[in-house]
């Protein structure tokens, strides 16, 4: 494996000390692997490192709207299919297909770094985005805990950050984000692409069911920490009827969520390859549509994803979802323009999740 010359995240992000995606982020030597043999976990292998830096900067052409990430894990037990992290996992010489589901690299060392770089002087307070890359509250954090000490450490330093989740484990931190929510900006988004239980269970295996996230989202609203959802992906020909759009625009405004924001399925290299073997699998019928729909590239055609959108936007009118409330915290799922002359998605294709 190699375990230098690594970015962050597939952002292409830079350390907070300015370095390249070439810089080195973990030593050769630091590395620990662990194949845990419970039932829990059987089958995953975790890579522990103690990273050399926790704070990625996203580089200024990027899309993103947010500047400053930090990604505790790499590779996702989550195991959608369509993940576009995977490819990730190839800079580390691990697979992107099985391998991204079941070898966790784990930065034990992230709360202590992220301290560390909050108490410098040459940090000045700015946002930081999490889930921004593969899931941080993935099942792994139920056996590392890493997040408590990271939201304690932006807590202490009253530090703006956001969250985006599939992970019904958020709900473990909800005290400290309370807590941080009183001295800070805190935003958290929960992704719910669809609640079509069928799908949910081959598309997305690993992780909770939609309903369960919903429940989240609604915890959170009771909590007084309102909550957003990343209505994402909306897969073509698989979730995108309009019965079924309805059905997970009505879910997410009962959950109470503050926010509902489309974003239709994207297929980076890696990820393409993995969801296309799925489809050719489960629904060999659609892969030729798939293959015109994806013709010239990651994204679907910007028709398609205004019509996508425009039908989310009126069900969340219908339902009641309002914008996200004046002076609420900055939600990682706001819209991003795209760079000029590029069919971009319509919402921001920031997130994976
Ligand atoms: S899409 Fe998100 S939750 Fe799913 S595997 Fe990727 S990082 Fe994990």
């Amino acid at each position: 494996m190699r375990w230098e010359n690594l970015t962050d995240d597939d952002t292409g992000a830079s350390d907070a000390h300015g370095r390249t995606p070439d810089a080195a982020l973990f030593g050769a030597d630091a590395v620990t692997t662990r194949t845990v043999d419970t039932p829990e976990f059987r089958g995953v292998t975790f890579h522990e490192i103690r990273a050399r830096s926790i704070v990625n900067r996203v580089p200024g052409a990027s899309r993103m709207p947010f500047e400053w990430t930090v990604n505790p894990y790499r590779g996702c037990t989550h195991a959608c299919v369509y993940c576009f992290a995977r490819n990730t996992h190839s800079y580390l010489d691990l697979d992107t297909g099985l391998g991204f589901d079941s070898q966790i690299v784990v930065k034990v060392n992230a709360p202590q770094l992220l301290r560390h770089r909050l108490a410098s002087r040459t940090w000045h307070g700015e946002h930081i985005a999490m889930g921004t890359n593969v899931d941080c509250y993935q099942r792994a954090e139920g056996r590392y805990r890493l997040m408590p000490g990271i939201i304690e450490a932006l807590r202490d330093y009253a530090n703006p950050f956001s969250i985006l989740t599939k992970g019904t484990l958020v709900l473990r931190d909800l005290d400290l984000l309370r807590q941080a929510a009183e001295v800070t900006e805190v935003g958290i988004s929960v992704s719910v692409g669809f609640v079509d239980r069928e799908l949910w269970r081959t598309v997305e295996p690993g992780t909770p069911a939609p309903e369960r996230r919903l429940d989240v989202v609604r915890a959170l609203a009771d909590a007084g920490i309102g909550c957003g959802v990343l209505m994402a992906p909306v897969i073509p020909f698989l979730g995108d009827r309009p019965e079924q759009l309805r059905e997970t625009v009505r879910a997410i405004a009962r959950a109470g969520a503050t926010s509902v924001t489309p974003l239709v399925l994207h297929l980076r290299p890696g990820a393409r390859e993995w969801f296309m073997a799925w489809l050719e699998t489960h629904h060999p019928y659609l892969v030729r549509r798939y293959e015109r729909l994806y013709a010239h590239g990651a994204y679907a055609p910007t028709w398609y994803q205004r019509r996508v959108t425009r039908q989310v936007h009126e069900l969340a009118q219908e339902f009641g979802i309002g914008p996200t409330r004046s002076g609420a915290a900055r939600r990682i799922q706001e819209r991003a323009e795209p760079a000029p002359g590029r069919a971009g998605p319509e919402p921001t294709q920031l997130t994976l999740l």
